[in-house]
C-alpha cells in the first residue's frame, strides 16, 4: 500500500500556491499601509488556552480540536484558530499595558471536521488583531482593511459583508434566557445538534442550517431587540461610519460566530460562489478575551481570512499564474556548464527574469517543445555553432519574428531592452 496524505490535510500544487502567495501579497501591501505589523506565533498551544478563551461548549474545542499529550504528559493542541495565541503572546510578551496594538499574522490553523470543498483539516488563515482601543472607528478600519484586500484581488463583486452585534455579556444572558425558554417549547421538533445545544450553547442554535429548526426560529426572539444601549450606540456608529466611507452591508442577525469570546460587533464575508462553505472572512470585538487570559481589561477586536476558500473564489475567476520569462536550451551535457554560468549572469544583472534552464539529457526538438509549453516568452539556444563562435540565438516563442543571432556578451543587455520594453507597453 503506497502511503497517502493523512486525509482533510491538502497538498498544495504549484498553481493553487501561487494563489496563495497572490493573497498573500495583496493582504501583505494592505495591512503595512495600515500600519499593522506582522507578528509569527506558534503553531501549538497549551491545550488550556482554547478550553479557556475559545469555550468548552463550543464545537471547535468539543470536536474539532487536535489534542495530544506530548513526552511530558502536558496537554497541547494545534491551533484551531489565531486569536487565543495572539492575545497570549501579546499579553505574555507585554504589549498590552497601556499601548494600542495592531498586528497581523498567518499560517495553518486545525480543525477536525468533515473535510469536502473549501472545508479541510488544515487550512490557512491570515489573520489580524487589534487591541487597547474600546471606541467604534476600529471596528470600521478593521472592515475597510478587510473590504480592501478583497478589492485588490478584484473578488469585492463576489462578496457580501454582514455585520450583527451581540451586545454585551449581561444582554445576551438575558437574551438567551428568553430564548431557550422559547425554544424549550419547541423541543422535539429541533434537530439533535439544537436540542444539545439548548443546554450547552444556546446562541448557536441561530445558525442552525436545519430547516424545521430555523422556521421555529422566525419567531423566536431577536438579539437585537435585547441589546444595552452601550452595545447599540457602538452599532450605530460602526454602521454610520462604513456608510460614509461607502462600505456595503447587510445586517444579519444569524451571525453569532462559533466562538466564545465575542462581544459587540460581529461580521462575516459570505459568497454565493462556494456553496455551504459560504464565509471567506469573520471576525468581531472580544473586550473580555484579555482579561479572561489573566491579564488587566484590554479591548481587542479582530478578523480571519480563511486563504483556502479566497483561493478557490479566485480560481473560478481564471486566475493566471506568472510564466517564465527564458527557457534555455542546448543540445548536449558538455554546453551545460556554459549554460549555467549565462543563466548565474543573466540573473545577477536582471533580478526580476524568471529562466528555466533545460537540464537532463533529451533532443533538441523535445527541448523546444518544452519551451514552448512552459510559456516563456522567448528561447535561449546554445548549440554548436553558436558555441564556436561566442553567440547565441534567440527564438520568439510568442511572436512571429526571426530568429537572431547575438554575442554572448551582449544577452544581458538585449534581455533588459527586450523584456523591459515587455514590461512598460507589454
Ligand atoms: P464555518 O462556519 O464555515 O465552519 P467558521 O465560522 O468555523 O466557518 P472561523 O472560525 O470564523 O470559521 O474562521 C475564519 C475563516 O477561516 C472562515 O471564514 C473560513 O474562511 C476559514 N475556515 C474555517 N474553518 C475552515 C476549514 N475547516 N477549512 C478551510 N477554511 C476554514
Ligand atoms: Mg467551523
Amino acid at each position: 500500500m503506497k502511503i497517502q496524505a493523512v486525509r482533510g490535510m491538502q497538498d498544495l500544487l504549484p498553481e493553487k500556491k501561487a494563489i496563495f502567495r497572490l493573497i498573500d501579497e495583496a493582504a501583505r501591501s494592505v495591512f503595512q499601509s495600515y500600519g499593522y505589523k506582522e507578528i509569527g506565533l506558534p503553531i501549538i498551544e497549551e491545550t488550556g488556552l482554547f478550553e479557556r478563551l475559545v469555550g468548552r461548549a463550543t464545537d471547535i474545542v468539543e470536536k474539532e480540536m487536535y489534542t495530544f499529550q506530548d513526552r511530558n504528559g502536558e496537554s497541547i493542541t494545534l491551533r484551531p484558530e489565531g486569536t487565543a495565541g495572539c492575545a497570549r503572546f501579546a499579553e505574555q510578551n507585554g504589549l498590552l499595558f497601556n499601548q494600542i496594538q495592531r498586528f497581523w499574522y498567518q499560517g495553518p490553523m486545525f480543525r477536525y471536521e468533515r473535510p469536502q470543498r473549501g472545508r479541510y483539516r488544515q487550512f490557512e488563515q491570515l489573520g489580524a488583531e487589534c487591541f487597547g482601543i474600546p471606541t467604534p472607528d476600529i471596528d470600521a478600519e478593521i472592515i475597510l482593511l478587510n473590504a480592501r484586500i478583497f478589492r485588490l484581488l478584484g473578488l469585492d463583486g463576489d462578496i457580501t459583508l454582514e455585520l450583527n452585534s451581540l451586545g454585551n455579556s449581561e444582554s445576551r444572558e438575558s437574551f438567551k434566557y428568553d430564548l431557550v425558554e422559547y425554544l424549550t417549547r419547541y423541543k422535539s421538533d429541533l434537530d439533535i445538534d439544537s436540542q444539545r445545544r439548548l443546554i450547552a450553547n444556546p446562541l448557536r442554535i441561530l445558525d442552525s442550517k436545519d430547516p424545521t429548526t430555523q422556521t421555529i426560529m422566525l419567531e423566536a426572539p431577536k438579539l437585537l431587540d435585547y441589546l444595552d444601549s452601550e452595545s447599540k450606540a457602538h452599532f450605530e456608529s460602526l454602521k454610520t461610519m462604513l456608510g460614509e466611507c461607502g462600505l456595503d452591508f447587510v445586517l444579519n442577525p444569524k451571525i453569532v460566530r462559533g466562538l466564545d469570546y465575542y462581544n459587540k460587533t460581529v461580521f462575516e464575508w459570505t459568497t454565493k460562489l462556494l456553496g455551504a462553505q459560504a464565509t471567506v472572512s469573520g471576525g468581531g470585538r472580544y473586550d473580555n478575551l484579555v482579561k479572561q487570559l489573566g491579564g488587566r481589561d484590554t479591548p481587542g477586536i479582530g478578523f480571519a481570512v480563511g486563504l483556502d476558500r479566497l483561493a478557490l473564489l479566485l480560481e473560478q475567476k481564471s486566475y493566471e499564474v506568472k510564466k517564465p520569462d527564458i527557457y534555455f536550451v542546448s543540445p548536449e551535457l558538455k554546453y551545460r556548464s556554459l549554460v549555467l554560468c549565462i543563466a548565474e549572469k543573466l540573473k545577477d544583472q536582471i533580478p526580476s527574469l524568471s529562466i528555466i534552464v533545460n537540464c537532463g539529457e533529451s533532443k533538441m526538438k523535445a527541448q523546444m517543445k518544452k519551451a514552448d509549453s512552459s510559456g516563456a516568452r522567448i528561447a535561449l539556444i546554445l548549440g554548436e555553432d553558436e558555441s564556436s563562435e561566442g553567440k547565441i540565438s534567440i527564438k520568439f516563442l510568442r511572436e512571429a519574428s526571426e530568429q537572431v543571432t547575438i554575442l554572448q556578451s551582449e544577452v544581458a543587455e538585449y534581455c533588459s531592452k527586450y523584456f523591459c520594453k515587455e514590461d512598460t507597453f507589454g
